[in-house]
């Protein structure tokens, strides 16, 4: 975490100290009062409901060593250490951007519509049985996150594994420009924040803007099986001497699997590569081997030797399972993925759900995809169109939008096999009823949708 004096501060992110307690130590920064941290500088941040600068005095009370303070807000608190601003947020983003021009450490940036938490924990885990590593906390990637995330790197960090998120356009340039990524992965192109940017073209254009930042000879590792990535590159002035490295399920890319088994606890696969022979990550899907493989093409171009990258995937520490293996008390196995859904993560769940084999029936239950803009209805029939009685065998919707999955795969499925619900309640009570152990249940949605409920009704 950074450590500097108030002055060298102020200096880093282009403001001045008022009052002469310039020669006061600083230890990291907080943007909550509710977390602050012994001799930190809390930045007042100004959201749409709140105004940070409203806790600035009470952060200083709980123990902060500074704080910073907007000059558009009127005199600062007296006595308290202060850096005064324009700009909080702006300050923010400066201040970790100068930081981690002072440090040593080597950057990898991960974007993408799905997986890039995921893949995050991966680079972690095979960089990490060789170096000192720092990876993104929980999901902290936007413009807040991501300078938070780089204040936290100390002087012996060797790498840093950054998460990128992104809503529009100029957002993952923002980023790359402060982070300035030595190495970067594009996982895939999904349909989440359709809403926003209108089209798939569009959202490649937005991720690949993560090159913006990245010095000369870096290296670009990204999803060969997308069209619209190489697209978008075409757009645009790479950095000098710009590497690029592809991976995917297809066959013309740079990296590619061979052959994948899954059993209960992870997936099994080999990769074109000689140097490496079966490897194991304990993530379920063949989508997450493919996260892996862009992980282990870090981890090569870094120096990580292929037993250590294999050690490292084996013993992967996740940020938190998003598809999470649950057993209920009567022995009905439950795959918790109720906490987001796009159109890729959920056809990347259903044929994980279909690919599982020792289990009884399946069952998958789908609810809204939000946020996907005009053409939210064909996606959703998109869904159904895919699913087939042969690989599942029943399907419950909630949701406005999830009736158009039921809707579609009604066409092929027998009558009794699809329903749509309006009532989670009653959803949860009618599934409650057919499913038995051995059978395995799906569960997916959108955050909004709180499918959760349904898990918890399933294990109770
Ligand atoms: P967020 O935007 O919420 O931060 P993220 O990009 O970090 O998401 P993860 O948290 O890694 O993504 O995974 C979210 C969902 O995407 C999970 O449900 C997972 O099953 C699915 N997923 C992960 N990797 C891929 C992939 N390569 N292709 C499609 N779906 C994927
Ligand atoms: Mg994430």
């Amino acid at each position: 975490m950074i450590q500097r004096t108030l002055v060298q501060v102020a200096t880093m992110l282009g403001g001045e100290v008022s009052g002469s307690q310039g020669d006061i130590s600083i230890h990291g920064v907080s943007t909550d009062t509710r977390s602050i941290h012994a001799g930190s500088l809390f930045i007042p941040l100004i959201g749409e409901n709140f105004d940070g600068h409203n806790y600035a005095e009470e952060a200083y009370h709980k123990g902060a060593a500074a704080i910073l303070w907007q000059a558009d807000h009127g005199a600062a608190p007296r006595d308290v250490p202060c850096i005064v601003v324009e700009d909080t947020l702006t300050a923010l983003q400066r201040l970790a951007k100068a930081y981690r021009k002072e440090l040593p450490v080597r950057i990898i940036g991960i974007t993408g519509s799905n997986g890039k938490t995921t893949t995050k924990d991966l680079v972690a885990a095979v960089l990490g049985s060789t170096y000192e590593v720092h990876k993104t906390k929980g999901n902290l990637n936007n413009h807040i996150g991501l300078p938070l995330t780089l204040l936290m790197l100390t002087e012996t960090t060797q790498f840093a594994v950054v998460e990128m998120g992104m809503s529009g356009r100029g957002e993952i340039a923002l980023l790359s420009e402060i982070a300035e990524p030595e190495a970067a992965i594009i996982t895939m192109i999904g349909e989440s924040h359709m809403l926003q940017l209108g089209s798939r073209d569009e959202i490649a254009r937005a991720k690949v803007e993560i090159v913006t930042g990245m010095p000369r000879d870096s290296l670009l590792i990204y999803n060969g099986d997308e069209p619209l990535i190489e697209q978008a590159l075409g757009e645009l002035e790479l950095p000098a001497g710009l590497r690029r490295l592809r991976f995917g399920r297809e066959q013309g890319n740079d990296r590619y699997p061979l052959d994948i088994r899954m059993d209960a606890d992870g997936a099994f696969f080999t990769l074109n590569d000689s140097a490496f022979g079966e490897m194991f990550i304990p993530l379920l899907g063949t989508h997450n081997v493919i996260n892996a493989l862009a992980a282990i093409a870090v981890g090569e171009a870094f120096g990580a030797s292929p037993s250590a990258i294999a050690a490292g995937l084996r013993s992967l520490q996740m940020t938190s399972m998003r598809i999470e293996k649950l057993t209920a008390a009567n022995g009905l196995t439950v795959l918790n993925d109720a906490y987001n859904a796009s159109p890729a993560s959920m056809r990347a769940a259903i044929a994980l759900t279909e690919q599982l084999s020792g289990f009884g029936r399946k069952f998958l239950v789908l609810g809204d995809m939000l946020e996907l803009g005009e053409h939210e209805e064909q996606f959703h029939r998109g869904i159904g169109a895919m699913l087939s009685p042969e690989r599942v065998d029943y399907v419950f919707t909630f949701g406005r939008l999830g009736r158009f999955i039921a809707e579609e795969a009604s066409a092929h499925f027998p009558e009794a096999q699809v329903r749509a619900y309006d009532d989670k309640a009653e959803l949860a009570a009618e599934l409650a009823l057919l499913a038995r152990a051995q059978d395995l249940v799906l569960v997916k949605g959108s955050r909004g949708m709180r499918l959760e409920q349904v898990v918890q009704s399933l294990l109770a």
